[in-house]
């Protein structure tokens, strides 16, 4: 099976297909995740950060890539980049990695979502320490007791960032960094687009043919 790069606007459902693959043997390497971990540990980035996360703004290239990087270092093939690179300087800062670590089974799936749905999923999206994930507005993700984790029972959160005004800016920076992105990886005929408007398990059967090709 073949490493995925998965480059979407923030609520597309990077998260949601990640957890499939995962349950098929990938390694999951979110660039948020890390940033959030640096956060809640409060290391000298996660200080540095915490604000920049809040108001939807990106971290500092170099850094990131740094977190990136030293993950790859001890993961295992395939795995997931989800939510990396978001500017075209990361995209070679990445390239460069992959050169020198001879990773070159790779796809880059481009998830396509309006940014009302975005908007809609992201307002309703409930997450938990244990890692399931909820939504509100989706019959098939509400959890069965509102505020509560289906799976360990504990109180579910909600991401400082999934609000309106944090997700507006998300998404705009989204569409300003990614045709670069985006036009990079089709030059190396490496990028798929599959629409995020149909069911989860429509999107992640399209995802699983174009990784198995
Ligand atoms: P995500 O969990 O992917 O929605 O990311 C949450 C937040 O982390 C983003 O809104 C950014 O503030 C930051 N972030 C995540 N990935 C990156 C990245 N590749 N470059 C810069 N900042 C990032």
């Amino acid at each position: 099976m073949k490493s995925v790069i998965f480059i979407a606007p923030p609520a597309a459902g990077k998260g949601s297909q990640s957890i499939k693959l995962e349950k098929i043997g990938y390694t999951h390497i979110s660039a948020g995740d890390l940033l959030r971990e640096e956060v809640l540990r409060k290391t000298a980035l996660g200080l540095e950060i915490e604000k920049i996360i809040a108001k939807g703004n990106l971290v500092d290239d170099d850094k990131v890539h740094e977190l990136i990087k030293n993950k790859l270092l001890n993961t295992k093939k395939p795995f997931i980049l989800d939510g990396y690179p978001r500017t075209i300087y990361q995209a070679h800062l990445l390239e460069d990695l992959f050169n020198e670590l001879n990773i070159s089974q790779y796809e880059v799936i481009y998830l396509d979502v309006t940014l009302e749905e975005a908007l809609k999923r992201a307002l309703g999206r409930l997450s938990c320490s244990c890692g399931a994930s909820y939504n509100i507005y989706n019959e098939d993700m509400k959890p069965k007791k509102a505020g509560y984790c289906d799976k360990c029972g504990k109180e579910l959160i909600k991401r400082t960032d999934d609000n309106e005004e944090s997700f507006k800016v998300r998404f705009e920076t989204f569409k300003e960094n990614s045709q670069p992105i985006i036009d990079f990886y089709k030059n190396k005929n490496k990028l798929h687009i599959v629409s995020a408007m149909e069911s989860s398990e429509k999107i992640a059967d399209r995802i699983k043919e174009i990784l198995n090709d």
